[in-house]
């Protein structure tokens, strides 16, 4: 069990428990208290279903390797399940479970008719080279195929820490490769590569699902006052933690679309700092030429990565991974509120702190529910073949051509060249999923704001989102019955 001893000031702390599982469950059994299903239905919802661990040789030249694998099924009550698969050294089996887990509580929350799952793989990606990779990846899809742990109907996995685009493309074609002929395959999994079956906004999805719920946050001014906090998110001092996937496209839409200044990025290897704000494609391009964020001009770059966790800022998002904000840190942190990109990045003990400092915790099980909602899209334009708006792209933008010609020939006047192609403009697939996307973080966080307020002994919105989840699952279940 890992376990952290920092230490505060004077006293020594007693270790404090970071096993993702038992926080999972803690969080769960916090939530449960306040709702009055039978137990046994519960534990139902608490438990993981199934765990398969795999342990699989692969082939270097003439050397060896085994790799540790895992795929959690954490919940069936709806399917096929679904969840990420992880590279990290960090991956256990009580990781993949609490992961899978969240996924069950995500989906509900976000109303996308998924089971929860997860992988992990228990690798560091950094030492493979891409062919090595792929060969990690086939033989990982074989060893779910056998088992029966993906498929379009049964388990479909995505991108998670460590993995993307590329590995879902070889997941899809090793799938493909032993079901050949079957019309559904590509819908084995998501978050592929656009020519392969993706969606257009999946690979921003997750980052762009944290922007919409901190828009809908900033958007309730009264409930924003609480955390003393006003106005909109322009100029607004964010810091952000991990600049992957998740962490890099938060970034980028918080800078670019909502004029956030984005005063920190910590990566593992330092944090770079710029009170007035960062260029964030700068930084993305200084990346991508150097390997590091390390050295960008202009900024002040900081030895510790987690210094990008205590700069003074108004929004601090953590978009790495789990165990971050703990009870060692925790009083070190300047924000008002955390918005949390990563899965299970703020332990109970620190959370706990936060609260009585009174800042906002917007949970992971909500906050990073884009990437399953886009998933989810994914999915359905799989089952159907087509790509979203094909059909009714030119049909809407003659109306609207329609309906510009008469607006002009009313005021006898010309709208300029640019606004007339905007406005007339079809609706494309990245228009359609970005929609659904926003409508969908909207409920969700009125759901879950409706919840705490109308539960007057909640007095945090991790629990309430659970307490949302929970009531969504359990019902699913006591409809289901119990076979036989
Ligand atoms: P990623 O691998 O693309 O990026 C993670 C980044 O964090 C990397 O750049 C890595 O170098 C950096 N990092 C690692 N350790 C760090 C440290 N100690 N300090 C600062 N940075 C560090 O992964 P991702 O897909 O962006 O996932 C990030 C988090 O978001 C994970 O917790 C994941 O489970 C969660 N998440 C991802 C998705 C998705 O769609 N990708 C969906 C939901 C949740």
């Amino acid at each position: 069990m890992a376990k952290t001893t920092g230490r505060s000031k004077g006293a020594s702390r007693a270790a404090e428990d970071l096993n993702l599982n038992h926080i999972v469950n803690r969080q769960f059994e916090q939530a449960a208290r306040h709702l009055k299903y039978p137990k046994g239905l519960l534990e139902q919802i608490k438990v993981c279903n199934n765990v398969y661990h795999m342990q699989f040789p692969v082939k270097f030249g003439r050397r060896y390797e085994m790799v540790s694998a895992w795929r959690a099924e954490h919940s069936h009550h709806r399917k096929p399940l679904k969840g990420g698969i992880r590279y990290s050294m960090m991956v256990t089996q009580d990781e993949v479970m609490a992961l899978a887990a969240l996924m069950t509580y995500k989906c509900a929350i976000v109303n996308v008719p998924f089971g929860g799952s997860k992988g992990g793989v228990k690798i560091r990606p950094r030492n493979y080279s891409a062919e090595q990779l792929e060969k990690i990846t086939r033989r990982l899809t074989a060893e779910l195929i056998r088992k029966d742990f993906i498929g379009p109907g049964i388990n479909v996995p995505a991108p998670d820490y460590g993995t993307g685009q590329r590995e879902m493309a070889w997941i899809s074609d090793t799938y493909d490769a032993f079901n050949p002929g079957a019309l559904d395959n590509m819908a084995c999994v998501t978050g592929k590569p656009m020519t392969q079956g993706g969606i257009s906004g999946r690979t921003e999805a997750t980052g762009r699902g944290v922007v919409y719920a901190l828009r809908e946050l900033f958007r309730h001014q009264k409930e924003l006052a609480k955390w003393g906090l006003s106005g909109s998110l322009e100029g607004k001092r964010v810091s952000v933690q991990g600049f992957g996937n998740v962490g890099f496209h938060a970034a980028n839409i918080l800078h670019g679309e909502d004029g956030a200044k984005i005063v920190a990025v910590g990566e593992y290897d330092g944090t770079v700092y710029d009170a007035a704000g960062l260029d964030i494609p700068a930084l993305q391009r200084h990346r991508k030429k150097t390997g590091s964020i390390r050295g960008f001009r202009g900024a002040k770059t900081l030895d510790n990565p987690t210094d990008c966790l205590e700069v003074e800022c108004d929004v601090l998002i953590p978009a790495a991974l789990e165990n971050q904000i703990t009870g060692a840190n925790v009083k070190k942190l300047n924000c008002r509120i955390i918005a949390e990109a990563a899965n299970g990045p703020t332990t109970p003990e620190a959370e706990a702190w936060l609260i009585k400092k009174n800042v906002l915790v917007l949970p992971d099980i909500f906050m990073n529910a884009g990437g399953v909602t886009v998933s989810y899209f994914e999915w359905t334009k799989n089952l159907s073949h087509i790509r979203y708006g094909r059909l009714e792209k030119r049909v809407d933008q003659a109306k609207r051509e329609r309906l510009i010609d008469a607006l002009e020939g009313l005021v006898e006047g010309k709208f300029p060249r640019k606004q007339r192609e905007l406005l007339i403009r079809g609706t494309d697939e990245v228009d359609l999923v970005n929609s659904g996307l926003e409508e969908t973080m909207i409920n969700a966080y009125k759901e879950i704001l409706d919840v705490r307020n109308r539960m007057r002994a909640l007095e945090d919105m991790r629990t309430a989102a659970y307490v949302c989840a929970i009531q969504k699952v359990a019902k699913s279940y006591m409809e289901l019955g119990i076979f036989p």
